[in-house]
């Protein structure tokens, strides 16, 4: 007979069990909400997604409510088995656990087999993401034709960074939005009770339920992405308007990251409405599908693989010495004004709602943390706590590695730093901020600006072996006014801009 399959709370869709009848644990421990201080919104998403799984199991799952994970295992007597929990302290938690029987991991594309093999394949060469991409692409056969990509390219990128629309309007149409239940109504108590108890505290706002909580529920979100937006994803993907915060995101990625959706099958319905669109002699951009299928089998594969690859010590990387807290203002624990309009806006709408998409967390936030000299660790952490897709395993390679390059350029080849001219070209927040972009001095400089040139003094000595930085790092020595800059930023510090 089949063992119970204990599945995690990222763990919520069928294939996560074996067969349709399966017996499930499921465990709901308050005190992963006391250890951390969630958004309020991804709180109640992870519980609310727990709980509807729960109900839709039935008698087939035992499910218990308590204190910590040890007082519910301590009372199942049979078997257990497990899919490879998805952080390390997850693991040594099932491994410390006699009758556990782990398996391998489910919930992405490539096997940890694929990408070991993969890896030695590239003996001392670099594990770039996009030799990882194209080398799944190939062994799944996605968007291959005659054993060559789809369109004589593998990667469209070029085409997909423009600017916003010049309208300021969104290029596609607003998202579906699930509706709450009496499952919500009974979370959102538990959750205030909890709060007025003092057990747990939470940042940002509580709001109406945005991301999806049930397979369901997620199969409608993918339809009505791949029905009205796949088709202008792409160009616009790293564009930001102030108003117009979903622009043509999926926002499938809470609900890949809960389990609810198998990535594999997104890829695949991705692929099969591009087929079906060209089939028909109108076929959707090539941009918009690739540059999709390469965020899903691509990016979050990759940054999975690499957070094993990588080890447990990777988290403490801070090849830039970086050691600034995160300041109250930005974490949300202080209702401070913010002037720059950018990372006003992009704060306001994390508080809303609990997730902004790739570009406002890379080059505003991301880029602010670099800049300031904020501990890499501790961003990653705010990063896990406060985006309702954020987990250990995502957030560890994504802003240790990539956003704040505390691993002196393992995942990315250099720091994604820049200036104010970045954001102003790529959105349309600077029009009516009280900083000018173009100014790095005075009253009016713009604080990405400003910072830009004084990171670039603070961290020359690390980066000077980087071949990528040594233009702007000559750059460094053009600038006449680079003491004034220099003592400017460090004065502003990390005081709300
Ligand atoms: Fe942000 Fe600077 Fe533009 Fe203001 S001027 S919105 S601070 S980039």
């Amino acid at each position: 007979p089949e063992t119970r399959r204990w599945c995690f709370a990222d763990q919520l869709g069928p294939h996560f069990l074996d067969g349709a009848q399966q017996p499930v644990l499921l465990i709901e421990s308050r005190a992963v909400f006391a250890r951390r201080r969630f958004h309020r919104q991804k709180a109640h998403l992870i519980l609310s997604a727990l709980r509807h799984r729960a109900a839709e199991l039935g008698e087939q799952a035992e499910f218990h409510r308590v204190g910590t994970y040890g007082e519910a295992l301590d009372r199942v007597r049979e078997p257990l088995s497990v899919c490879a929990p998805t952080s390390w302290g997850s693991r040594d938690l099932v491994l410390r656990r006699p009758g556990v029987l782990v398996l391998g991991a489910r919930g992405f594309v490539s096997s940890r087999g694929d990408f070991t093999a993969w890896a030695a394949g590239r003996g001392r060469q670099r594990l770039l993401m996009e030799d990882f991409y194209r080398d799944a692409r190939r062994r799944h056969g996605v968007l291959l034709d005659g054993g060559g990509p789809v369109g004589g390219r593998w990667n469209f990128d070029e085409e997909n960074r423009q600017p916003p629309p010049a309208d300021g309007r969104s290029p596609a149409p607003a998202p579906w939005w699930p509706e709450e239940d009496e499952i919500d109504q009974e979370v959102r108590a538990d959750l205030d009770r909890w709060a007025a108890d003092g057990d747990v505290s939470f940042v940002g706002d509580d709001g109406p339920r945005l991301f999806p909580v049930t397979r369901q529920e997620a199969l409608h979100r993918l339809r009505d992405f791949l029905d009205s937006r796949l088709g202008v994803f792409g160009p616009y993907e790293d564009a930001m308007l102030r108003d117009e915060r979903w622009l043509a995101h999926s926002l499938l990625s809470p609900s890949l990251n809960l389990g609810l959706l198998d990535p594999l099958e997104v890829v695949n319905r991705a692929e099969e409405r591009y087929r079906d669109s060209a089939a028909q002699g109108d076929p959707l951009p090539l941009n918009s599908v690739e540059g999709f299928v390469r965020q899903v089998m691509g990016w979050r594969d990759y940054i999975w693989h690499m957070y094993w690859h990588l080890g447990r010590d990777f988290r403490h990387r801070n090849h830039l010495a970086a050691h600034a807290g995160v300041p109250g203002w930005m974490a949300g624990l202080e209702d401070t004004a913010v002037d720059a309009a950018c990372l006003s806006d992009v704060l306001g709408d994390l508080r809303r709602d609990g997730w902004v998409h790739h570009i406002p967390r890379l080059m505003v936030l991301g880029n602010y943390a670099l800049q300031r000299g904020i501990d890499p660790s501790a961003m990653t952490d705010w990063f896990h706590e406060s985006f309702v897709d954020g987990y250990e395993w995502v957030m560890v390679a994504n802003v240790v590695g990539m956003s704040q390059h505390a691993d002196g350029g393992v995942l990315a080849t250099k720091p994604y730093a820049s200036g104010g001219a970045y954001i102003d070209r790529m959105s349309d927040y600077c029009g009516g901020c009280r900083y000018d972009p173009r100014k790095r001095l005075g009253e009016d400089a713009c604080p990405f600006t400003a910072g830009y040139w004084a990171f670039l003094d603070r961290t020359r000595e690390r980066l000077a072996g980087n071949h990528r930085m040594r233009r702007p790092l000559q750059g460094l020595d053009r600038l006449a006014d680079l003491p004034a800059v220099v003592q400017q930023e460090r004065l502003r510090g990390t005081e709300p801009p």
